[in-house]
């Protein structure tokens, strides 16, 4: 489903290669997700790790090599919590697909950020 404005705006500034896995993942998604964030400025990336949204400051989202998609309900109103697996599998067969190897923060042990891809 076609991404909406506000989400391809988010996608500015982020790696090309990511970005295009966003871009094809959502023409192929059955159901609308969004982007809430791409690249990350310095100081709004503090502003997290104060209050404990992040944990880091290696962030690649500092660098624009990573993205927070949210799956929408059908009529994009509200977060579809049901469906982050689903989108991450989604996306691990595009970026195979096109080459490029990612990390989903739903694998991660310590602080599981479903959310959230990079690259590797
Ligand atoms: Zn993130």
């Amino acid at each position: 489903m076609e991404l909406s404005e506000l989400s391809k705006k988010r996608l500015e500034g982020v790696d090309e290669r990511l970005k295009a896995i966003v871009i094809e993942c959502a023409k192929r998604c059955p159901y609308p997700f969004n982007v809430s964030e791409g690249l990350r400025s310095i100081e709004l990336q503090c502003e997290y790790v104060r209050q404990g949204k992040s944990r880091t400051m290696k962030s690649k989202h500092l660098t624009g090599e990573a993205v927070d998609l949210y799956p929408l309900t059908m009529n994009r109103k509200a977060v579809d919590w049901s469906r982050f697996e689903e989108l991450a599998d989604l996306m691990f067969q595009v970026a195979c697909e096109l080459g490029t190897k990612i990390v989903w923060g739903g694998h991660w042990k310590t602080f599981v950020d479903k959310c959230h891809f990079e690259l590797k």
